[in-house]
């Protein structure tokens, strides 16, 4: 993936005629800080667990970006994904930098006093390195805010005094803000009905309930996406998580429902939520292979990385796809969907719902004020309007190329403010 990345960053450059220098500063990160987190576990022995945090550029303000606990995690991929986080605030217009932080490790196979371990040791590796004006960490996949919750009452005991400004992602009882659990599937759909205006008539469709939708990943973004985007009257008729999806075949699937009959049965097969009741007649299993493929209108990749590949590229049918997770496409099945025709909203534009809120919780904060939900989401759709509009006009200078407008005004970005600092 951090190949990927850079591949993407290399041939923005070359477009923008970047110095050598410029660019070599913004492949790779200012400092990775790699370090093991030793637990005792549930059965007395101990267990030492390979930790990451990159901090990639700062040139706009303190590194911010998540912590993901994750078997896959390594060093490359963190790094990979604080290069994506530098464009992407930079490109929403934040003032913060890039980071991205890890652990080797499947939670679910940890007790909850185990998890509060991990989460207290991780603190405690990179407490010298983070803070309020330093670094932010944020939550990511299998991290959330109970996680954040114990992060930051490590950090404030070895600090010694109270920082919520030190983390965003918080529970809301100790300073997080209202609307960031919802915030990175808000901003998907945001830019989703902004993209139809655009697009309506190329798609020959009038209303939003003429569009359909599937979703992969039905964690905190993708079930938010999906829930978000089924109240707003898109027609969301597939899901899926890990173990596989479900498709009713024209009917809007009853999230929250979907949600709670999955919490019963602990998977999604038969979770055929329509309307007010879960039918098994409403619809059928589907695997995640096959939900890439449906003849959807809009294809949402809420999961994780490299889920479209260049072999599967040609049996996408989906017009559009709204990158939710981060790099869900791999770097050579681009000129294949483009060939195609299907418009791609990038990961940095269309999943930064999340750290712009991150940026509303900072800002609350750091002023100890607390923001109404209301207040939170019209300013998230705000900057996310204003970012998506600006790579819109952008794009229309590059063959309608909305991820290389996007990555190209990201990167213009930070490489102006590198270039102000070192003047
Ligand atoms: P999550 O842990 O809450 O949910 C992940 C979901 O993906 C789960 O439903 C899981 O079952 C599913 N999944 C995992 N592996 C899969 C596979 N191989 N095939 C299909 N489904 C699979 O994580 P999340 O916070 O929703 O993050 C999802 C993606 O969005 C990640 O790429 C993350 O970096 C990105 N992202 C998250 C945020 C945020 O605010 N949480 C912000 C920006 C980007």
């Amino acid at each position: 993936m951090l190949k990927d990345v850079q591949q993407l960053i290399e041939k923005t450059a070359l477009n923008l005629k970047l110095e050598p220098e410029l660019l070599d500063l913004v492949l790779k990160p200012d400092r990775v800080i790699e370090f093991k987190i030793p637990i005792r576990m549930d059965n007395g022995k101990i267990r030492v667990f390979q930790a990451f945090r990159s901090q990639h550029n700062n040139a706009l303000g303190p590194y911010k970006g998540g912590i993901r606990f994750c078997q896959e995690v390594s060093r490359e991929e963190v790094i990979g994904l604080s290069l994506l986080m530098t464009l992407k605030t930079a490109l929403v217009g934040l003032p913060f930098g890039g980071g991205k932080g890890g652990v080797i490790v499947d939670p679910k196979g940890l007790s909850e006093k185990e998890l509060e371990e991990l989460s207290r040791g991780y603190t405690r590796g990179i407490a010298d390195f983070i803070g309020p004006d330093i670094d932010i960490p944020a939550p990511d996949i299998n991290t959330n805010a109970k996680i954040i919750g114990w992060m930051l009452d490590e950090y404030e005991k070895i600090k010694g005094k109270k920082a919520p400004a030190a983390f965003t992602g918080k529970p809301v009882e100790r300073g997080g803000s209202l609307g960031r659990e919802e915030a990175t599937g808000r901003g998907g759909v945001v830019i989703l009905k902004q993209l139809f205006k655009k697009v309506k008539d190329k798609l020959g469709k009038k209303s939003f309930d003429e569009i359909t939708i599937a979703v992969q990943g039905f964690g905190n973004v993708g079930y938010n996406f999906a829930k978000i985007a089924a109240q707003e009257g898109f027609k969301v008729i597939a899901v899926s998580d890990i173990k596989g999806g479900i498709l009713t075949e024209n009917s809007t699937l009853n999230i929250p429902l979907v949600y709670e009959c999955q919490k019963q049965k602990g998977m999604l097969a038969g979770c055929y939520c329509v309307g007010n009741v879960c039918d098994s007649k409403m619809g059928r299993q589907i695997s995640n292979e096959e939900l890439l493929c449906l003849p959807v209108d809009v294809l949402v990749p809420a999961a994780i990385e490299n889920v479209i590949t260049k072999e599967s590229a040609g049996e996408i049918r989906a017009k559009i796809i709204i990158e939710m997770a981060n790099c869900p496409i791999a770097c050579e099945a681009y000129p294949l969907l483009e060939e195609k025709g299907i418009v791609v909203v990038p990961d940095i534009l269309a999943n930064s719902g999340g750290v712009i809120v991150s940026y509303l919780e900072w800002m609350q904060s750091k002023q100890e004020q607390c923001w109404s939900a209301e207040r939170v989401n019209e300013e998230l759709e705000k900057i996310i309007l204003t970012a998506f509009e600006n790579v819109w006009q952008k794009s229309q200078e590059a063959n309608g190329n909305i991820k290389a407008a996007a990555f190209a005004l990201g990167l213009e970005r930070v490489v102006e403010a590198e270039k102000k600092r070192t003047s």
